[in-house]
Formats: structure tokens, C-alpha cells, sequence
């Protein structure tokens, strides 16, 4: 091995290292979200803040700012796509990024974390915000020392943003929504004054094995691999992952709302299925994961929504369905339950809330993540600005704090600020890939209409998934697409979409 070689291979070692610490913190944050009793709640928040900390101070060492150092002349000899340059150009760009937020901080925020998730999880049943306002505040608080770490900024949520979507910042962000708001709500009005689709079919009973066997049979189809990930139950699904070996789904299952576990299973299916899909040498390294939010965003809706509600998609996988669930849908027509899980209303929850409407659901938590952290909205004023806005945009007041501001775990498991610009980000990439593929590969929705999804799924792959982090969200959009982000497609998709569906 030659010495820069050498330094390189010291420089994986022990960035394995601060790998393989973050991962086992995942499993004990699955396991949290899972399996774990309540009563573990305390120890682990405690023994999660110290891996947390122990993985920041293996990262921040100087050893490894010394060896980006030494290894800068390699980086420039290399082509800035090689794995190698990469690998060292985006190791860079964290640590900077790392060296800025004390140890104790990151502790201190991950142990607040667990404790607010933990009391989230009762309080929201309950229906009971003043449980959950006093972590809450103290979210706020901590969510502004973090970005504080980081001056220089324009607006203070912009460091946050940019932890999500590397690139964006909020008046970015701002002006790409204005302009989607602009195209959506004429359409969310044009179909919302008509008579509502009839979706009383999703509303049958359907026993919770079956619609377990049912959704994980749909999404090792479309390409999860069961061999490298699992499903398992939870409250608020997601996806997380211990190694690129080992890749995982979380469902929920309501006997009385068919769409809920298949649906989130195709979505966190699409999430995971671009973690299964990053090159297995970037294994433990800054460059193995997806790139930003609004790309894995983008991966989640497009298997969820582009496909997965799709006509040709249902034309495979509906006599399927029926054969599972004979009793509740021999007399319904194809047509029918397509309607249905396209059924557009306003609707007071956004993981329920369908295509059209979901943007507005993204953009009122947007504007509220930026106000708390400007001290324009105080916590114990959000409960009622929650139903003040919601009425503007919905027309519809949320009958309580558990069909409002308690509904989402973000703000009460993590920080306030960048947690939610990467849904509807992802949203317009969904349809500018897609677009791209279809370009790419005419023969897709054919494919579909026969269960095939091996050529989407290459594409995908070859694109987006194997290059991990190695390039920035604008990059990888740029090369995938071949145009920055651009709403076009995604209004394009919607109108042609719903204007069949409602006769626009
Ligand atoms: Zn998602």
C-alpha cells in the first residue's frame, strides 16, 4: 500500500468505528419502538445518550481531522466521483459540521429526545398537551442552541434545514412552497367542491394477519429483500437501519382502515429499499445512507403513491387482493377500490392525508417550525394556532390536540426545525424520477400492469440508491434527472392523474 493508501484505511477504520456505534444506538431505538416495556424507558434514554456521545467523540477526534488533512493531495489527484475522494471530500464536510457541536450537547439533546418520545407515546393517546409542553419547550430551546453552534445564518432554522436537505435553507425552501401552493390550491379546490369518492370498501373489516401477510408479500415484490430486513409492529411507522445487511420496516395495523398498513408498508418499503440498494463497499461509512431527506422522501412516495396507487399497478395486484380478502371485496370493482385509496379530502391527519392535499399538511408544520424558532409562536400558544391555521387552509377545526398538534412524533422525538420540508421535497422529486425513468425506460407502466418492477427498481438503483451520500441531493438530481428540482412534473403527474379520476 502506498501512504496515502495507508492513511485511508486508517481513516475507514475509525470512521467503522463511529459507524458501528450509531447503528447499535439504532437497534436500541427499534427495540424502543417495538418491543421494549415502558418501564425501560429511563435507563435507555441514558445508556442511548451515551452511545450518542461516545460516537461524536470517536468522530471529533483529531486523529481524524489530521488524516483528512494529510490526505487532501490524494483527494485532489482523484476524479471528484471516485469512491475514494468522496468518501473523503463528504467526511470533510461532516466533521466541520460536527466539531461545532459539543459532545455534552448531542448527549444531553439524545437522552431529552428519548424522554419526550417516551412521554409522546401516552400523551397522545391521552389527548393531553400540557404533558407533553414542558419537553416541548425544552425541544425548542435545545433546537436553537443547535443551530446556534452554526452563525452565520440568515434565518435560524436554516442550519436545521440544511442537517436534512443538504443545500436548502428556508427562504429557499419558502419560495419553492409558494410556488407549489400556488399550482395545488386551485386543484385541491376544483375536486374538493365536488362529491366526495366513496372509500367506505377500505373501511370493512380486515383481520390484522391477513393484512400483514397481504402488505409484506406486495412489498417483497416490488423489491424489499427480506434476507437483509424485517417487519415488525410499532406506533408511528419507520425505517431504520444497523447495516446495509440489515434494513428494517416498522407497520401498524388498523382492522377497520385497509389502506393504513399496506400503504405505509410500500412507503417505508421505498425508504428501505434505497438503503438495501447503496453499494455494499460504502458499508458503515459517511457514504453509506441516502443523501437528504427530500431524496429518500422521494423514494418512499414514489413506491407509496406513484406506484402503489397507481391504475396499472391495481390491475396486477387486485385479483390478489380479492383472493385474501374474498368476503369484503368479491362485489367491488376494480374501479371501485381505485377510487377509493385516490379518494382526495381535507382531512385532519397527514399521514392519512392523500396526494393532493398532504403539501398543505408539510407546509403549515414548515411555517410553524420556523415561527417557534423566531419567537413569533410560543409552545403554549401552538395548540390554538394549530386550529386557527388549520381552518384557514382546511376549512375543517380539528376536534382536539390528538387529531392536531400531538399527531406527529417529530417535534417530540427529535428537534424543531427541518423535520418536515423533505415530505413534500420529496413529493415533486417522486415525479421528476419517475419522469425520468419513464424517459429512460418506456416500457415501465407495461411492466407494471404484469407485477414487474425490476426495470424501475434497476433504474432507481443505478441512479439514485448505489451512490449513498456520495453526491449532494442538487448533484444527484442533476445527473439522475437531468434538471435541478423542478415542480413541473409533479403538477404534471397530478393534474393528469386527477383529472381523470375527477374529470378536471
Ligand atoms: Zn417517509
Amino acid at each position: 500500500m502506498t501512504k496515502p493508501e495507508k492513511k485511508l484505511q486508517e481513516l475507514k477504520t475509525r470512521l467503522l468505528e463511529v459507524g458501528d456505534l450509531n447503528h447499535i444506538n439504532a437497534l436500541l431505538g427499534w427495540d424502543q419502538a417495538t418491543y421494549m416495556p415502558p418501564g425501560g424507558a429511563p435507563a435507555r434514554g441514558r445508556q442511548s445518550a451515551l452511545l450518542a456521545r461516545m460516537a461524536q467523540e470517536k468522530f471529533v477526534d483529531k486523529k481524524i481531522g489530521k488524516l483528512l488533512d494529510d490526505l487532501r493531495p490524494y483527494e485532489e489527484s482523484l476524479p471528484y466521483d471516485s469512491d475514494d475522494a468522496s468518501l473523503i471530500r463528504v467526511t470533510r464536510r461532516e466533521y466541520e459540521r460536527a466539531l461545532k457541536v459539543p459532545p455534552k450537547f448531542i448527549g444531553e439533546l439524545n437522552e431529552h429526545a428519548a424522554k419526550s418520545y417516551q412521554e409522546w407515546t401516552e400523551a397522545h393517546p391521552a389527548n393531553d398537551f400540557s404533558r407533553v409542553r414542558g419537553n416541548l419547550e425544552k425541544t425548542l430551546d435545545l433546537s436553537r442552541q443547535l443551530a446556534d453552534f452554526f452563525p452565520g445564518y440568515e434565518h435560524i432554522a436554516d442550519p436545521l434545514i440544511d442537517f436534512a436537505d443538504y443545500g436548502m435553507k428556508a427562504s429557499s425552501v419558502r419560495a419553492l412552497f409558494a410556488e407549489l401552493r400556488e399550482q395545488l390550491v386551485p386543484i385541491v379546490r376544483a375536486i374538493t367542491s365536488q362529491p366526495p369518492a366513496d372509500n367506505s370498501v377500505l373501511h370493512k373489516h380486515y383481520p390484522e394477519a391477513n393484512q400483514l401477510a397481504f402488505s409484506a408479500e406486495v412489498v417483497k415484490q416490488l423489491g424489499y429483500d427480506f434476507n437483509r430486513g424485517r417487519i415488525d409492529k410499532t406506533h408511528h411507522p419507520f425505517m431504520t437501519k444497523f447495516s446495509l445487511g440489515d434494513v428494517r420496516i416498522t407497520t401498524r395495523v388498523k382492522e377497520n382502515d385497509f389502506g393504513d398498513c399496506l400503504f405505509s408498508n410500500m412507503h417505508e418499503a421505498g425508504h428501505a429499499m434505497y438503503e438495501q440498494g447503496i453499494d455494499m463497499s460504502y458499508e458503515g461509512l459517511p457514504l453509506g445512507g441516502g443523501t437528504s431527506a427530500g431524496v429518500h422522501e422521494s423514494q418512499s412516495r414514489l413506491w407509496e403513491n406513484i406506484v402503489g396507487r397507481s391504475r396499472g399497478f391495481w390491475e396486477y395486484m387486485y385479483p390478489k387482493l380479492q383472493a385474501k380478502f374474498p368476503e369484503q371485496l368479491k362485489d367491488v370493482s376494480l374501479d371501485t377500490f381505485y377510487a377509493a385509496i385516490n379518494k382526495v379530502e381535507k382531512s385532519l391527519i397527514r399521514t392519512d392525508a392523500d396526494e393532493v392535499t398532504y403539501n398543505l399538511h408539510v407546509m403549515l408544520r414548515f411555517d410553524f417550525e420556523l415561527q417557534l424558532l423566531e419567537g413569533t409562536l410560543s409552545i403554549r400558544d401552538l395548540p390554538e394556532a394549530w386550529h386557527e391555521r388549520f381552518e384557514q387552509d382546511f376549512g375543517i377545526v380539528p376536534p382536539d390536540d390528538r387529531d392536531g398538534v400531538l399527531q406527529d412524533v417529530h417535534w417530540y422525538g427529535g428537534i424543531i426545525g427541518g423535520a418536515f420540508q423533505g415530505y413534500t421535497l420529496g413529493n415533486i422529486l417522486s415525479a421528476q424520477f419517475y419522469e425520468a425513468a419513464l424517459k429512460a425506460h418506456p416500457s415501465i407502466p407495461d411492466e407494471m400492469k404484469e407485477g414487474r418492477f425490476g426495470t424501475l427498481h434497476g433504474w432507481l438503483r443505478e441512479n439514485i440508491y448505489r451512490h449513498g451520500s456520495k453526491y449532494t441531493a442538487p448533484e444527484i438530481i442533476e445527473r439522475a434527472s437531468g434538471s435541478p428540482l423542478t415542480i413541473a412534473p409533479y403538477i404534471r403527474y397530478l393534474k393528469t392523474k386527477y383529472g381523470a379520476l375527477y374529470a378536471l
